[in-house]
């Protein structure tokens, strides 16, 4: 039989059992406003309002500082373009760092067309933005700091709560400074704490969580005002118009809870397998770095750059045999350019070029990890016998 091994779980998650039962009710005969006065928008409102509790247990908020969104990117813009519209009076210059996902990236980009500065922070080899570079580019007039919890391509936990602290003792003396956080890839797979973060703004996603996609959450801080970007409606109290998606919020809220229930026992589980994968890679294989600093990285994610080969070609070679596996992030597949991600760790072009990511999910077994360790050195080897210059390397 065929065998299907899925491990691009960064990219997107199954939707777990029990978070689909949570669901279906409000698919089907409860599948009322929210918004309504009657029996069937309470129904709906309830619903809500039970799963605003579920995400901010998950990330140790008050409920009424949840805002749903429609995902992740969503509640990347709000919190970004949301935050530096209502504050500009205090300054232009935001700072980020290099490797953020496209949609703080590109948020960024596009506010610079728009009169503002960014500071895009450096991560080095290791991955890691580095405090005194972030000390550094802080201005007068800076006013927002985004700066991802976990990278979604290598597994690198930035250092988050110092970040925060800083921001914390600069606003102590009266500066007019924020942090937002991309929380997307962290939340559910590290303990992800707002109050120990001392974050203003923190966004995720469900689909990454066992939940359907299509739905997010941007955490925001009382009293913090951001700029509405969706208008048209008073939902989520005045700070995203549009009636609230009842049945994927329910999920989400269901997937929050079990995230949180199985954090640390899902955390050791994942951390074995893909160890136990990165260690035979080490045993068995030549040629290749990992990518991110081991020790600081998210429990299910291994990037590893093959040196002679293009990562789009094992990638392919990988799905015929039935392993699904990415070079990037997903959002930037199908562009042939490297990874700015890996390239942004000082790898140079074949090393970029030749950059996979395993993303392990719950539902992946030792039996998968051995699958792939089956399939994978040969897999690298036959398109490495396609190099010259690897075959000019063997035969000396
Ligand atoms: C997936 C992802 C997003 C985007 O979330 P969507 O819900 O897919 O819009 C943002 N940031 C990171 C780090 C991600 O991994």
């Amino acid at each position: 039989m065929f065998r299907r091994v899925y491990l691009d779980n960064s990219a997107t998650t199954p939707i777990d059992k029990e978070v689909f039962e949570a669901m279906l009710p409000f698919l089907t005969e409860k599948f009322g406003n929210a918004s309504s006065i009657h029996f069937f928008g309470q129904e709906a409102r309830a619903a809500v309002d039970r799963a605003r509790h579920q995400v901010a247990e998950l990330v140790n908020a008050r409920p009424a500082e949840i805002v749903f969104t429609s995902g992740g990117t969503e509640a990347n813009n709000l919190a970004i373009r949301g935050l530096v519209e209502a504050n500009d009076k205090y300054g232009k210059h935001i700072i980020t760092s290099e490797i953020e996902h496209s949609a703080v990236k590109e948020v960024c980009i596009d506010l610079e067309k728009r009169g503002f500065e960014v500071t895009y922070l450096p991560v080095y080899e290791d991955g890691i933005v580095k405090i005194e570079d972030l000390k550094n580019a802080i201005r007068e007039d800076t006013i927002l700091i985004s700066v991802m919890m976990a990278n979604n391509e290598i597994g690198t936990i930035q250092p988050v709560a110092e970040i925060g602290r800083i921001v914390r003792e600069l606003k102590e003396t009266g500066k007019k400074i924020w942090f937002h956080t991309d929380a997307v890839q962290a939340a559910g797979k590290i303990p992800t704490d707002v109050e120990e973060i001392n974050c203003d703004l923190l966004s995720v996603s469900a689909h990454k969580i066992y939940a359907p996609k299509g739905v997010g959450a941007l955490y925001v801080r009382r009293g913090v005002r951001l700029h509405k970007q969706n208008i048209g409606g008073h939902q989520e109290r005045e700070r995203r118009g549009g009636t609230e998606n009842v049945p994927y919020i329910a999920a989400f809220g269901k997937a929050c809870e079990l995230a949180k229930k199985n954090l640390a026992a899902d955390a050791a589980r994942l951390t074995e397998l893909r160890n136990s994968f990165e260690n035979e890679v080490g045993e068995k294989m030549t040629d290749f770095v990992f990518n991110g600093k081991r020790g600081s990285r998210l429990p299910n994610i291994a990037n590893i750059s093959f040196r002679f080969i293009e990562g789009e070609g094992l990638l392919i070679n990988l799905d015929m045999q039935g392993i699904a596996v990415s070079t990037g992030s997903a959002c930037s597949s199908g562009s042939l350019e490297p990874s700015p991600v890996i390239r942004a760790l000082g790898r140079n072009d074949e090393l970029a070029r030749g950059a996979i990511r395993f993303s392990f999910g719950k539902e992946n077994t030792p039996e998968d990890v051995e699958y792939l360790l089956e399939i994978l050195p040969k897999a690298v080897e036959n398109l490495r016998r396609l190099s010259p210059v690897y075959l000019q390397k063997v035969a000396k």
